[in-house]
């Protein structure tokens, strides 16, 4: 049966009850574009199926919808399909510039490599000697940390927390290079395969037992793509779970926060995607000092916040109002942060202009954090 075949029977399915449109993030940023049109729409006829297609960048692939939907239906899956009809020409110019830079300098950002050791400007000890040596443990920064100022926080702090607690590890510095998601979520993981291979070469060659990704959709990558291409010789962990075990194995002793209120938001890749939802919780719960509260819709049900499939880059307005969302209801809830553990989560909320604080998990177990949400 073809994949389209296999996408039209399930999507037969769609009783058009809009239960999944109260979960859905684009739907409550107020698009009229939401899951009960892509899975009632999407192959309605060749005409409707070329719009859809246009239609479906403005899906944050957050997959709450699939979650709560009463038939299974897989809209997400329709979704990545949609975007893999979408040719060349028509891919949205911001999407088609990020594959390209994939294709020609390895990063989203079309950065050259050389700049790739930004995100350590700010680290007292220089991470150069942990360049390609064989350790322990691989860290997976990702491209979009690696290049960004304003997440390359949290690859600065997660090396700090390796220190911390004596870890031994090793990165693969300028050689690293893109994990293949952003590919995958504009619907061509198919081009992907070489670099999906020279990534688990890099570290299988450094003989790593096990691999961390501080963002989501590398960890996805890593753990449940991967190895459909090729062997994965070592254990894959995001870094929420990797920082519960060092607390459970008490090789990481959390420092005070003082008094902190956080409520903390679950990226849709890691907690519907991977099933990471207690790990993080776990890890907070052990921090003096902090008051954890909970999102009404949290853990699986949790409201994506606009930063995931690609959006920021397609519609930025729809991206920025979903961020909005959230950080209203944080501010429902009288915390004075939102915590969470994905680059792209961190981006979308501290550039959606708030005064509340946005901070990374990793940052907080050095008694400190962000002062300010750059
Ligand atoms: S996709 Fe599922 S939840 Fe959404 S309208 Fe259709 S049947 Fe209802
Ligand atoms: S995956 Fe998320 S954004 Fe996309 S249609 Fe489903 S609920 Fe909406």
């Amino acid at each position: 049966m073809s994949e389209k075949t296999d996408l039209l029977k399930k999507t037969d399915k769609c009783i058009r009850c809009g239960t999944c449109i109260a979960f859905c993030p684009v739907a409550r940023a107020g698009l009229p574009v939401n899951s009960r049109y892509f899975a009632s729409e999407g192959f309605r006829t060749p005409r409707r199926e070329k719009q859809t297609s246009k239609d479906s960048f403005n899906c944050t692939l957050c997959m709450a919808c699939v979650n709560v939907c009463p038939r299974g239906v897989p809209v997400p899956l329709v979704v990545e399909y949609l975007r893999g009809q979408a040719g060349e020409k028509e891919l949205p110019s911001n999407i088609k510039q990020m594959v390209e830079n994939i294709r020609e300098s390895g990063n989203i950002h079309g950065a050259d490599k050389e700049d790739w050791l930004m995100w350590t400007y700010e680290l007292e000890e220089p991470v150069e000697d942990r360049i390609k040596v064989p350790a322990e443990v691989g860290y997976f920064v990702g491209c979009n940390s690696a290049y960004s100022p304003s997440t390359a926080r949290i690859p600065a702090a997660t090396v700090k927390l390796f220190r911390m607690a004596n870890v031994d590890f090793t990165i693969l510095g300028p050689d690293e290079t893109c994990c293949a998601a952003p590919l995958l979520m504009a619907g061509r993981l198919r081009e992907a395969k070489k670099l999906i291979e020279d990534n688990v070469k890099a570290f299988k060659n450094l003989k790593i037992k096990t691999l961390v990704t501080s963002c989501p959709a590398c960890f996805r990558m890593w753990r449940d793509v991967y190895p459909k291409i090729t062997e994965i010789p070592f254990r894959v962990e995001h870094i929420t779970q990797f920082i519960s075990r060092l607390i459970e194995e008490g090789k990481l002793k959390p420092e005070s926060v003082g008094d902190l209120r956080v409520v903390y938001h679950d990226p849709c890749e890691l907690a519907r995607g991977c099933g990471v939802i207690e790990e993080p919780r776990k890890a907070l719960k052990n921090i003096p000092g902090l008051k954890l509260k909970e999102y009404k819709q949290c853990k699986d049900e949790a409201i994506c916040c606009g930063g995931g499939g690609l959006l920021r880059a397609y519609n930025l307005e729809t991206a920025e109002k979903a961020a909005k969302n959230k950080i209203r209801e944080a501010e429902e809830l009288g915390v004075d942060a939102i915590v969470t553990s994905c680059p792209a989560c961190l981006q979308n909320l501290i550039k959606s202009k708030n005064k509340i604080k946005i901070i990374d998990i990793a940052e907080l177990f050095q008694g400190q954090h962000s002062e300010t949400n750059r």
